[in-house]
């Protein structure tokens, strides 16, 4: 197998000292390190910290424990604490524990990256260099002088070539999991006779918790011990539940979530430099490899010590050890990240058929990077083969594994997190919304829900019996990076296992990642958001509140998924803020983003398709929802006013199997919500009930396109979708529709002359385009006056200005209101789903007509908007229409208007300067303001003003990841050139501008 030449890993980021892993020591060492000077970068591989008692959610501590702390860390702990038990246990609440230890670890000037796993060593020599790590945002690395590998079997260690030895476990390995349960349990302890894997017979009881103790016997291969030690546990706890629900010790067992992780007995020991008896630092020194420290129970010590050293607050014993450690001499000499070599895998290698490639794409990073390191030529094991991959595990890709299996293909389900159902469950969405309810939806539903209920198991627990049954293989707790792929021919995934990267074959993929991981790896192409710029509908990362199997929602702001940066920064500012049931108790562990990439596929849905009822004749499903735009309608459409007022009214949006097909790429299909579909349609169809029916879909595709050794594109679409109506996906109904018919052009618009078009004729008539306007000239001629605003405006749409004059005098008349007027529908804040006041539609559509009459306008109005710095209000559309026609007219004389704006208090110094601390952001109003700084920045910048490419330069550094990567796609778009993401080479670009700036209108349609 070969790596592309030009793929490498960009380095995020240059620390004295790199910890890897957020365990309760490595939190510890890190803040002292860090508390001495030195730069410290800690790496979590999940999304809170520490690991041990939030990620794993094991959130009690004992007197004892406390009193052995160091005082201030002893009174952290004191000041999380939720209740005590009659026994003396202190139960802490697991969201302030994770804010807490955030804000120690902030606080000493730590620098936190999450959801980020180890699986690669920078090496310079024999000297650690930092490491490799994998995340949604693909391949990163982190330089360092000195590293501390934290995790509990050295896994970094063993990458950069210390020498490892299992430890002997003759009778299995012990692992503890725990869950939060649905209601108190009845005794401290529950016992039990069977499964005879529970240890002792006993589930032990912590306040509303229970915690399992079982014992697995493994497979000797470790490729797979976090898929196989997770999938194990899971099914056994699932057994104990049924077992408690049976037996006298408890029948009302239930249980409302587990942790993401486990805590597993030690399992292996470093070979270190010859040291005492003693734990002492030289057992943390891994023989062979220097700068770098284990700090974990896979030190160089015996078992019982190191069994002892599992104990997460005995485990800090080796944090105070690795934070006394001699750091002058353990980052002198060191090397610069671009003279380290990347090591991948310690696995042996298995050659892959000629031709096939592994591929990592990564979209430019937002930020400079410090170095670019090339992969070279890693040879990735081959560790699997199946006829049907499905990658992610969530809301469509259960299903598809489920239906892919149910049709006889050889299924691999792989999962990022330790439990199924993605954003239904770990995401915390557990109420459908709209959505079509087939009967594929209701069986699946009723699987799921009949383990639940006969083991009190979550259904992010009940729902691998299903798949398990299916006869998938279903691989939790892998997360794939890259693709396999030979020419345009996807041929699998690569992915992260606890012994480096290792490849899996498929004869067909299906990426159900949500973001089109794979398919965007293999080199697919895709958009982000609105396309407009890195807006996408707001992400949410609101935390469960006590026993609710719902998280309490945000509506915050925009994450890029692409950014491990800015990914980081949500993370920490979502936690700081209360959700729609207030501030959550345990962390949530899966950031789900309502939205992200757009893989471009062979048709694309947009928001016109949806309101003008478009058919096709390879519909593989049809959703229904209401527009849910849980942030900017984006389309020029929308933008105009072509919105629907009534919230709930539902619309049908039948969907193409090629968009599920990327353009240039075969044996991939891509579902979730990255399928192929424009920003302000996907609002509406990309509900749980229609992505599980997409998922199915695929799967059925998938399974009949590796049965007869055919690309997707190719499998009999009559065949598939009678299939599909078997098994309740479609209805004969779906595929009875005739072929789209051309409408009666000229009556609609005669309808709409009378004010009696629905909003579906509309857009009917301007999906119709240059077609349109000599009919809606001749009507707007002939209309009556109260017609004739809405011709006028259909006219400025399509790019015709004969409307203009009519839309000004309308224009005029509405300004004339005092207070402005208001949108006629609420939203939680603005912009939420496209509501704003009509005058806003008015300038939206003149500036679409690009007609310089609306200037004069303009300025008297950008005077007279007074913005909430406290709240996103209608405002907001007027700002935003302000610049929208600015832009597209790009005329100097609309300069006074938008430096109008940009002088007001609430808008200008909106965009947060570089290095800001990342908790600054949570307040989402200023994120928004922030967004208005741009457009108007952007709108300068177009009219030819050097202060709106100045500002737009210094967002480059913006702390939010969207406003930053937004200034650099306008700054490319602008200069016709890319000057990469250093704010100095732009400014020595402006410097050798011409002057005056030309002007440069934004000329594109947004769809
Ligand atoms: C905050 C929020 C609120 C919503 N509200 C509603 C609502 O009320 N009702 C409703 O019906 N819909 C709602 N939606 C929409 C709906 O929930 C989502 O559109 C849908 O669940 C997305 O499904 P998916 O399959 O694309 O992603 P997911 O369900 O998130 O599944 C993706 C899975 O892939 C895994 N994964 C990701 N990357 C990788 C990788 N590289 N390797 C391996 N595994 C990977 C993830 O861990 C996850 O399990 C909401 C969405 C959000 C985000």
């Amino acid at each position: 197998m070969t790596v592309r030449k030009e793929a490498a890993v960009p380095v995020i980021a240059q620390a004295d000292v790199l910890v890897v892993e957020s365990t309760f020591s490595g939190c510890v060492a890190a803040a002292e390190v860090a508390r001495q000077g030195r730069k410290v970068a800690l790496v979590s591989s999940s999304t809170s910290l520490p690991r041990e008692l939030v990620v794993a959610l094991r959130p009690w501590v004992r007197e004892a424990d406390l009193k052995a702390l160091p005082e201030a860390l002893a009174a952290l702990f004191e000041a999380c604490v939720k209740e005590r038990t009659a026994d003396g246990e202190r139960i802490l609440h697991a969201g302030k524990l994770a804010e807490a230890f955030e804000d120690m670890l902030l606080d000493a000037g730590v620098q936190i990256l999450y959801d980020l796993r180890p699986c690669g060593a920078l090496i310079d020599g024999h000297r650690a260099a930092g490491a490799v790590f994998a995340g949604k945002a693909g391949l990163v690395a982190v330089g360092a002088r000195a590293v501390v590998d934290c995790t509990p079997d050295a896994r970094l260690a063993a990458l950069a070539g210390a020498r490892l030895a299992d430890r002997p476990a003759p009778s299995g390995i012990q692992v503890g999991y725990s869950m939060l349960c649905a209601a108190q349990p009845p005794a401290s302890e529950l016992h039990l006779d069977e499964p005879a894997n529970l240890v002792d017979g006993k589930v032990l009881v912590h306040g509303p918790f229970a915690e399992f103790r079982i014992r697995l016997a493994l497979s000797p291969d470790a490729t797979f011990r976090d898929a196989e030690l997770t999938l194990k546990t899971r099914l056994a706890v699932a057994q104990i539940g049924q077992a408690l629900r049976e037996s006298r010790a408890w029948a009302g067992a239930g249980f409302v979530r587990g942790g993401d992780a486990l805590l597993v007995a030690p399992t292996r020991r470093i070979a270190a430099r010859p040291h005492g008896q003693e734990i002492e630092l030289a057992a943390c020194q891994p023989e062979g490899v220097e700068a770098l420290l284990v700090c974990s129970p896979a030190i160089d010590v015996d078992d019982a010590a190191a069994a002892a050293l599992a104990d997460p607050f005995a485990s800090t014993a080796i944090a105070r050890l690795v934070a006394a450690a001699d750091w002058t001499t353990l980052c002198a000499d060191a090397p610069r990240p671009e003279d380290a070599r990347v090591v991948l895998t310690t696995q042996p290698r298995q050659d892959m058929e000629a031709g096939i490639e592994a591929r990592f794409g990564h979209e430019e990073p937002i930020r400079s990077t410090l170095a670019e390191l090339p992969l070279g030529q890693p040879a990735l094991p081959l560790v699997a083969e199946c006829d049907v991959l499905v990658v992610g595990g969530g809301t469509s890709g259960l299903p598809a594994a489920l239906v892919a299996a149910q049709n006889g293909a050889k299924t691999l389900l792989i999962e990022k997190h330790a439990d199924l159902g993605g954003t239904h469950t770990i995401g915390g969405v557990s109420k459908y919304w709209f959505g079509r309810t087939t009967d594929f939806v209701r069986r699946l539903d009723r699987s799921a829900l009949s383990t639940a209920s006969q083991s009190g198991m979550p259904k992010c627990v009940a729902m691998l019996y299903p798949a398990v049954l299916s006869g998938a293989g279903v691989l939790p707790q892998c997360l794939a990076v890259g693709a396999l792929a030979e020419a345009d021919r996807v041929r699998g995934a690569v992915v992260v296992t606890p012994t480096g990267l290792a490849a899996i074959r498929a004869k067909i993929v299906v990426d159900a990642t949500g973001d089109g991981d794979v398919a965007v790896r293999a080199g697919a192409e895709a958009s982000w958001g609105t396309t407009r710029d890195a807006m996408t509908l707001w992400f949410s990362f609101g935390h469960f509140k006590g026993t609710r199997p719902e998280a309490s929602r945000h509506y915050h702001s925009v994450v890029d998924l692409r950014d491990a940066i800015d990914f980081s920064r949500a993370i920490i500012a979502s936690r700081r803020r209360n959700g729609v049931f207030g501030r959550g108790d345990f962390p949530q562990y899966y950031l789900t983003p309502r939205e992200s990439r757009h893989v471009h596929g062979r048709a694309t849905v947009t928001y016109a398709d949806i309101l003008s009822g478009r058919r096709y004749p390879d519909t593989v499903t049809v959703c229904r929802s209401n527009f849910d735009i849980k942030g900017l309608a984006a389309s020029d459409l929308a933008l105009c006013g072509y919105t629907e007022l009534e919230f709930r009214r539902n619309y049908s949006a039948p969907i193409p199997l090629r968009a599920l097909l990327p353009e240039r790429l075969d044996h991939i299909l891509v579902v979730g919500k990255a399928y192929s579909i424009t920003h302000d349609a996907l609002s509406l169809a990309r509900m749980q009930r229609d992505l599980m029916a997409l998922g199915g879909a695929a799967g059925l595709a998938a399974a009949l396109a590796a049965r007869d050794g055919k690309p997707p594109a190719d499998v009999d679409v009559a065949d598939l979708q009678q299939r599909l109506v078997r098994i309740g996906i479609l209805t004969p109904a779906d595929l009875a529709h005739p072929p789209d018919d051309e409408p009666d052009l000229p009556a609609l618009v005669r309808q709409w002359a009378e004010g009696r078009l629905p909003l579906t004729g509309q857009v009917a008539v301007l999906a119709r385009g240059e077609r349109a306007v000599p009919l809606l000239r001749d009507a707007l001629a002939k209309a009556a006056p109260q017609g004739k605003p809405a011709l006028a405006r259909a006219l400025c749409f399509l790019g015709n200005r004969d409307g203009v004059p009519v839309l000004l005098d309308e224009l005029r008349r509405q300004l004339a209101a005092d207070p402005l007027p208001r949108s006629p529908q609420k939203a939680h804040q603005a912009p939420d789903h496209g509501y704003a006041p009509e005058p806003a539609f008015l300038i939206n559509a003149i500036g679409i007509a690009r007609d310089p009459r609306v200037i004069p306008l303009l300025a008297p109005l950008a005077t007279r908007i007074r913005m909430n710095p406290r709240r996103s209000d209608d405002t907001f559309h007027y700002v935003f229409a302000i610049a929208y026609a600015a832009e597209r007219i790009a005329d100097p004389a609309a300069l006074p208007a938008l430096e109008i704006l940009a002088d007001k208090p609430a808008i200008g110094g909106a965009i947060l300067p570089p290095g800001t601390d990342p908790r600054k952001t949570a307040d989402v109003v200023p994120g928004r303001l922030a967004y208005l700084e741009l457009c108007v920045a952007r709108a300068m910048a177009r009219c030819g003003s050097p202060r709106g490419y100045r500002r737009l330069i210094d967002a480059l550094g913006a702390p939010r990841g969207f406003i930053a990567r937004s200034a650099r796609i306008e700054l490319i778009d602008l200069a016709a050139t890319d000057c990469g993401p250093d704010p100095r080479k732009w400014t020595a670009w402006l410097a050798e501008a011409p002057t005056p700036l030309p002007p440069k209108p934004f000329t594109r349609r947004i769809e």
